[in-house]
């Protein structure tokens, strides 16, 4: 390999943990692209302008807005001011409804023209979200890393996916799809078998000592098999500094204090 493909570390790094490089890079990546792009759209009136073209983030994503605390507040203003000013517009000149019902369903060839405008701030649904587009192109990225550099017979991926445990049903499904039933199938499966086999043998446990005859057995490591299970089916994450920071917790880490223990 003469370039190091991109993602090739971070999926080591988090097959290294345990965790779904897939799963973990989709929801780091937007969030660093937010924080980011936050910086760059204070100065930047033609990154504001998309920003403004492609109707702002999804509802999930501008929540992330709200999480991010370092001193993002001057970046979300400017870009929510230009947001609010166009629907202030839009009121006053009647339009907006049925534009916004119509209009939506990708950003068509000329982002900047006024035909291609958004009439209406997009919510749940915007397909032309910023992030979700860095969303899909990194699982993209991910996955297609993942299968490539397999299919080469690197060393180093083959060992962490055969040394490890790691990615999600839903995004090893993904990457035997991409692979279908070629030559590193068995190596994806024999990832995913590793798994599987660790939480059954773990829920039965669980189940087990459940039992009322059993309840005076201490509960072991099995104690969260069934959450890990959620975690690996659906691919939800289990990590903590996914929940939004309360404002306390906010102001303590913007003055670089320790958060109290809830
Ligand atoms: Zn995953
Ligand atoms: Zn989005």
């Amino acid at each position: 390999m003469t370039q190091t493909p991109a993602f090739y570390f971070d999926i080591l790094e988090n097959l290294a943990r345990g965790r779904c490089p897939a799963c973990e890079l989709v929801r780091q990546k937007p969030m660093h692209y937010i924080d980011h792009a936050l910086y760059g759209l204070v100065t930047d009136p033609g990154a504001q302008n998309l920003f403004a073209e492609t109707g702002g983030y999804c509802r999930r994503h501008a929540g992330m807005l709200l999480k991010i605390p370092w001193g993002s507040a001057l970046g979300v203003a400017i870009l929510y001011k230009r947001l609010v000013e166009d629907a202030a517009a839009q009121l006053q000149a009647g339009r907006g409804e049925e534009a916004g019902r119509t209009k939506r369903g990708g950003i068509s060839g000329n982002l900047f023209s006024r035909k291609g405008r958004k009439d209406f701030p997009a919510r749940d649904d915007n397909p032309d979200c910023l992030a979700c587009k860095v969303e899909r192109e990194t699982e993209q990225g991910v996955m297609n890393t993942l299968v490539e550099v397999l299919r080469a017979g690197d060393g180093r991926m083959v060992a962490a996916v055969e040394g490890n445990e790691g990615f999600c049903l839903y995004h090893l499904g993904l990457a035997r799809t991409m692979e279908h039933g070629g030559r590193i199938d068995p190596i994806l499966r024999r990832h995913g078998l590793r798994r599987a086999e660790r939480l059954l043998a773990e829920l039965s446990e669980f189940i087990r000592k459940s039992d009322y005859r059993f309840t005076r057995e201490q509960m072991g490591g099995e104690g969260d098999s069934w959450m890990r299970a959620v975690g690996w089916v659906t691919g939800v994450s289990l990590e903590k500094e996914d929940r939004a920071f309360s404002p306390g917790e906010l102001k303590r880490k913007m003055r670089g204090e320790t958060p109290a223990e809830e």
